[in-house]
C-alpha cells in the first residue's frame, strides 16, 4: 500500500455488490452526464460512476449513494480525478469531489424531485 499523503486514488473500482435501491440511483446518476462536463456548460456527457473514497469519516463503508458521474477522461484521464488523485484534481480545476457531489444531489433532485439523504 503506498501512502496516502501523495493524493492518489486507487484504480477505478470493479463492481461490488449493490442493493436494487443502490443500483436504481445509479443508474439515475449515470444519466446526469459527466459533473466535470457539466461544470464546463456540457450537459449529458456519458459517465461511468465514481465512488469518492476520501473523507468519508472512519469506519464509514463508501457508499453506493454517494457517487459522481464522470466521463472517462475525467474519471480515469489524464485531467481525472484518478489520474490527478486528490490533490492534483483539485488544484488542475478549482473545486473537488466534495463539490461534484454536491452538485450531482442538486441535478438528482431536479431530475426526480426526490429527497437524497
Ligand atoms: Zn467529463
Ligand atoms: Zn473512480
Amino acid at each position: 500500500m503506498r501512502g496516502s499523503d501523495t493524493g492518489r486514488l486507487p484504480p477505478p473500482e470493479e463492481e461490488e455488490m449493490t442493493t436494487k435501491d443502490e443500483q436504481r440511483h445509479m443508474s439515475l446518476v449515470a444519466e446526469l452526464g459527466c459533473a466535470v462536463c457539466r461544470r464546463m456548460g456540457y450537459e449529458g456527457t456519458p459517465a461511468e460512476l465514481h465512488h469518492p473514497r476520501a473523507g468519508t469519516g472512519a469506519g464509514r463503508r463508501a457508499s453506493h449513494m454517494d457517487v459522481i458521474p464522470l466521463c472517462p477522461e475525467h474519471h480515469r484521464g489524464k485531467t481525472g480525478v484518478h489520474g490527478l488523485g486528490t490533490k492534483g484534481f483539485p488544484k488542475h480545476w478549482g473545486y473537488g469531489e466534495a463539490e461534484l457531489l454536491e452538485d450531482t444531489r442538486a441535478e438528482l433532485k431536479k431530475l426526480i424531485g426526490l429527497r437524497i439523504r
